[in-house]
């Protein structure tokens, strides 16, 4: 059985990940400091904790393990504090990548699944967003992956580490058997907010800016469903060991939605209100993020099926109701 190291597998997309590598018949090995993870998320192969900086125990995981490729998840994540605290994210997402690969390429490990974001395109508008689009990012999010994707560019030249970068558009959605799901501390995405204000786990959501330049005044964004998702790893790994060249693909369905038709949504699915009140712009937010590429359907053979609202809200209720971990 092939071993898969899987940074940030304690995460939201690492550990439907892992449960998706499990069924598949890999080994996902689970690297993650826990700084955002959870260990009651690990369920499906082994957990190492340990810090992507950490070069002595990154190069024990990699001689423990002889990992045949890596997905790699682990990052800060959010827009907000990325601008608001940017050394983190230089730090983590940037100089931890660097550390990953040059423990990767000694070791021998040269293939590699990166999670990149649509972030790194910016507010483009009226452009379509493909992976040639250029990369002109509005916040340190964005910046921190745009820079982690030169690194892999340059690491190919000099050392052979091929890989295959996703750009994801917004993830969203659970585990249909509500074995795992989306939960941060604190929560800071859209759809798990709207669930909490319905269930009165927080007075209401913040509308962040209802004066953007779209039909209802709210930012729109392309949702895809985390199991979709993960199946396109599945694919990137194919990919990779079918001696494919190194590739970029956006993972979005080309189907925006606004935070309201989000919101109203999600009421009409839980059959409850939304309390909600509007505020201000959120800096470094994108007017409108939405994939333009069709790449990973024709290359990849992928298909997010389960990416509709309905369903993408219907498994996030489900998980939400089912519980949350523990640390
Ligand atoms: N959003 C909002 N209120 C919140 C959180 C998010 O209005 O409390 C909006 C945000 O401005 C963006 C969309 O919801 O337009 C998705 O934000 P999220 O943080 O979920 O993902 P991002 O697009 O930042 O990756």
């Amino acid at each position: 059985m092939q071993n898969i190291l899987v940074t940030g597998g304690a995460g939201y997309i690492g550990s439907h990940a892992c449960k998706a590598l499990r069924d598949a018949g890999y080994t996902p090995v689970t690297y993650d400091n826990l700084s955002t993870g959870w260990e009651d998320a690990v369920k499906f192969g082994p957990f190492e904790q340990g810090d992507l900086t950490d070069r002595d125990r990154l190069d024990q995981i990699f001689a423990a393990y002889q990992p045949s490729a890596i997905l790699h998840f682990a990052a800060l994540s959010q827009v907000g504090e990325s601008m608001r605290e940017p050394g983190l994210y230089w730090h983590n997402n940037v100089a931890g990548s660097l550390t990953l690969f040059q423990a990767a390429v000694q070791a021998g490990c040269l293939n590699v699944v990166f999670s990149s974001t649509c972030a790194t395109y910016g507010d483009q508008d009226n452009v379509v967003l493909d992976e040639s689009s250029p990369r002109q990012p509005i916040n340190a999010y964005g910046g921190s992956k745009r820079a982690v994707e030169e690194i892999l560019r340059d690491f190919e030249a000099a050392y052979g580490l091929r890989h295959v970068i996703f750009r994801y558009f917004n993830v969203a959605g659970a585990d249909p058997e509500a074995e795992i799901g989306e939960f941060h501390q604190p929560e800071t995405h859209l759809i798990p907010l709207i669930l909490d204000a319905i269930e009165g786990k927080r007075d209401a959501l913040t509308v962040f800016g209802t004066d953007y330049d779209t039909p209802d005044g709210t930012c729109i964004r392309d949702y895809v469903h985390v199991m979709d998702l993960v199946e396109a790893h599945l694919l990137g790994l194919d990919w990779l060991q079918a001696d494919n060249p190194s590739r970029v693909f956006n993972l979005g369905t080309g189907c925006g939605f606004s935070v309201r038709e989000v919101m109203d949504r999600a009421a009409a699915i839980t059959g409850r209100e939304v309390p909600f009140v509007e505020g201000p712009r959120r800096p470094g937010d994108c007017r409108k993020l939405v994939s333009g590429s069709s790449r990973a359907a024709t290359e990849l053979g992928w298909s997010p099926d389960r990416s509709t609202l309905d369903r993408m809200i219907g498994d996030a209720w489900r998980w939400h109701q089912a519980g949350h971990y523990e640390k």
